[in-house]
């Protein structure tokens, strides 16, 4: 990545909606319906640090659509966080409830913060006090938060305490991905990554290529990432390069996935870890394998790396990792890209099943929260793999045009009002 270069997710995301609007031929005035979000909230979160002195961080709630049901979508916490980042991922969020037909509308909301910095009681002061700032907005019904990027299930049991005070009883369905001892789905924390791993399944497949085979490289050891490598190696796949934040491992005969986890888990980074070598990170999304699964954040495959890709699939469990310069590249050299809104709508498959399971007070087992995901994406990727035969367009065109139709259609429905 060039040092001047900023991603702007929002541009890209736009970028996709006008493609959409070029096949389905929708009005300039739906085009700026479905590039606005419907609200967005601002708001200031001063905080006690522990040293006793007072701060101010920054957060966001955008809603992008609530025409299919309640808004949907995580909450990140991460320095880079702005309002055009949150707009865009709520953007996604609105297309991936669509592509995977959940009754949502999208959202995303985010606090500017490197949590690395903060103490868990410090953590938990600000989710609180950021939460207690969007109340008017959220709710079951209304708007429904999860983890992302730098949040996680104590993040959301938080949440989950502090709209339940305010209410004056116990709210479950105000958030999801919550942990299990508090009304969370099994099969949630996995979810994104198996969804993930199932993706890279289905894309080999298409390519003739069997997946035991088949060598992957993973970009990021955070939850989805960690958990894809897992799931892909216990599924008989082979993991040959994984990096973090701090750096890369390569192993050309696979990488023992799990006793890296347990490295990491000691050590706090891949790097060190006895079983492989280390490598240079930005070089793992340029490896000559099969598969490369950005699951970190946005940005990472621009117009400066993607002519140097090798990969023949790139199956996106972060959202908006590959650039709209790079994806006209990597589309010109014959990369297959499984698009964000289908390779990660694992987490938000499982988010609705626990949601809904917490309206009924009756809780799943494992098998059957893993058995609904695998065949709602798989349902979801044949949707968008047959649209994008008919069509002779990418998997991304597809997906957007498929969801953004669904989305239109409601519209349409429902009327303008008043
Ligand atoms: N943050 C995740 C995503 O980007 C999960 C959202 C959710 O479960 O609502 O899809």
């Amino acid at each position: 990545m060039s040092e001047d270069y900023k991603p702007n997710p929002y541009e890209d995301a736009k970028s996709q909606l006008r493609e959409a609007q070029k096949i389905l031929g929708f009005s300039e005035g739906d085009y700026d319906m479905l590039a606005s979000p419907r609200r967005e909230m601002s708001v200031s979160i001063p905080i006690r640090r522990d040293d006793g002195t007072h701060e101010v961080l920054h957060g966001y709630r955008v809603q992008h659509n609530l025409t299919r049901g309640p808004a949907k979508g995580g909450i990140r916490y991460n320095e880079h966080v702005d309002i055009d980042e949150v707009r865009a991922l709520s953007m996604w969020m609105t297309w991936k409830c669509a592509l995977v037909n959940l009754p949502y509308g999208g959202a995303k909301g985010g606090v500017t913060i490197d949590p690395s910095k903060y103490s868990q009681a410090e953590l938990e002061r600000v989710t609180r006090r950021y939460i207690s700032e969007i109340l008017p907005i959220i709710g079951p019904e209304k708007d429904v938060p999860a983890p992302d990027v730098g949040t996680n299930e104590q993040t959301m049991a938080w949440i989950m305490d502090t709209y339940s005070q305010f209410q004056g009883y116990t709210v479950p369905g105000i958030c999801t991905g919550k942990p299990v001892s508090l009304g969370g789905s099994l099969g949630r924390a996995e979810a994104t990554s198996l969804g993930v791993v199932i993706m890279v399944e289905a894309a080999l497949k298409k390519k003739g290529i069997k997946f035991e085979e088949a060598t992957l490289a993973v970009q990021g050891f955070g939850k989805v990432g960690r958990g894809a490598a897992e799931i892909a190696q216990r599924r008989g796949g082979k993991v040959v390069a994984i990096s973090d934040i701090f750096g890369a491992i390569y192993n050309a005969d696979g990488i023992d996935t799990k006793a890296l986890g347990e490295y990491v888990d000691e050590k706090g980074k891949v790097v060190g870890f006895p079983g492989a070598e280390p490598m240079d990170a930005a070089q793992l999304l340029l490896l000559d394998v099969d598969v490369v699964v950005p699951a970190a954040i946005e940005g990472v495959f621009t117009k400066d790396n993607a002519p140097d890709v090798k990969a023949k699939i790139i199956v996106e469990g972060a959202n908006g990792p590959t650039d709209s310069a790079a994806d006209k590249i990597l589309n010109e050299k014959g990369v297959m890209i499984v698009p964000d809104i289908l390779a990660n709508s694992g987490g938000v498959i499982v988010s609705y099943y626990e949601w809904v399971q917490g309206r009924d007070n009756f809780f799943w087992p494992l098998e059957r929260v893993q058995k609904e995901e695998e065949q709602r994406i798989t349902a979801a990727w044949k949707d968008v793999e047959a649209y994008a035969e008919e069509k002779g367009v990418t998997l991304r065109v597809a997906a957007t045009v498929l969801a953004v139709e669904r989305v239109l259609q409601a519209h349409k429905r429902r009327g303008l009002y008043p």
